[in-house]
């Protein structure tokens, strides 16, 4: 997964995205973040890219061209990252298999795209690049969209700042809308942050096998069982013995159990949708 974030604040996202986990999935290849700064594109002395608000009113709006800018620059980067990612594995000569790698390796012997046509242009998914702009006026991200947007292989994220971007450059560059809350941050990195973490741990190699679970929180609407390590009593607080008998079947009832118990206080919304627990209740045909 190969994502660019168009954003007044690079080092900002480099400082979260180098850490921990996604930092080693970075220094291993599974995924990679670039970031365009927006103030490059600034054309004042000062390298401001906000003015004021037509209409009046508080607060400063970013101007469309420093943003068109940014995005189109993004975006010729995620195509030359996608030849030469179609180069590379051409000339590694690996069958891939999949149509999807026979049409990386098709595009990569196409003649460059001109301005106009990359526009245009599809993904190897046949979709045009997805750019989502993080805003508070979207449908909040959920792990549904999460599972969909990393069956991309590129996007580019766009993070706002003070009152917001320009409308007109909204219109005319991004494809996806998408909140992490309903709530305002100062500005859109930490929910490109977000969007990037949350995606990124279903890219294939970025989570080792004791950093996965079979089972995570949001799986068919359920919140996730509770967790327990040694000591086996700690402040007089005892595991609960069935996690100690070793029966399997045993355990496995006793965690969906507890998921459903914990869903149901904490997240009784997310229990309607529960296809496992629909069915459980009204059966198949319900
Ligand atoms: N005036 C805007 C409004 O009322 O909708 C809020 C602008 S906010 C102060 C500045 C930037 O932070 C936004 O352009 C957006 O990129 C980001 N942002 C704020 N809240 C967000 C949220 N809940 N989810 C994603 N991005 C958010």
């Amino acid at each position: 997964m190969r994502y660019y974030v168009c954003t007044l604040f690079p080092d900002m996202i480099h400082q979260i995205m180098g850490t921990s986990i996604l930092g080693r999935a970075e220094k291993n290849g599974y995924i990679s973040v670039n970031t365009v700064n927006i103030r490059d594109f600034s054309r004042k002395n000062s390298m401001r890219v906000d003015d004021y608000p037509y209409g009046g009113g508080a607060g400063m709006v970013m101007e469309p061209e420093p943003v068109y800018q940014a995005v189109q620059a993004a975006l010729q980067r995620a195509e030359a990252d996608r030849r030469a990612e179609a180069s590379r594995r051409a000339a590694d000569g690996r069958s891939a298999g999949a149509e999807q790698r026979a049409e990386l390796d098709r595009r990569a012997a196409e003649p460059a795209q001109t301005e106009e046509s990359r526009e245009e242009k599809s993904t190897p998914s046949g979709r045009r690049t997805r750019v989502i702009y993080l805003t508070p006026q979207a449908k909040v991200l959920d792990q549904t969209l999460v599972e969909e947007l990393a069956r991309e292989e590129e996007l580019v994220l766009l993070c706002g700042h003070y009152e917001g971007i320009d409308e007109r450059v909204l219109q005319e560059t991004v494809t996806d809308y998408v909140s992490i809350g309903d709530y305002v941050l100062t500005g859109g990195e930490l929910g490109a942050a977000v969007l990037m973490d949350a995606v990124s741990r279903f890219v294939p190699g970025v989570l080792h096998n004791d950093e996965s679970s079979q089972f995570e929180s949001m799986q068919d609407n359920l919140l996730e069982y509770p967790h327990f390590t040694r000591p086996e009593e700690w402040h007089g607080r005892k595991v609960p013995p069935v996690l100690l008998t070793g029966d399997h079947g045993k355990i496995e009832e006793w965690r969906y159990q507890q998921a459903v118990a914990r869903t149901q206080e904490r997240r009784p919304d997310l229990l309607k949708n529960s296809f496992t627990l629909h069915t459980f209740w009204y059966g198949p045909q319900a």
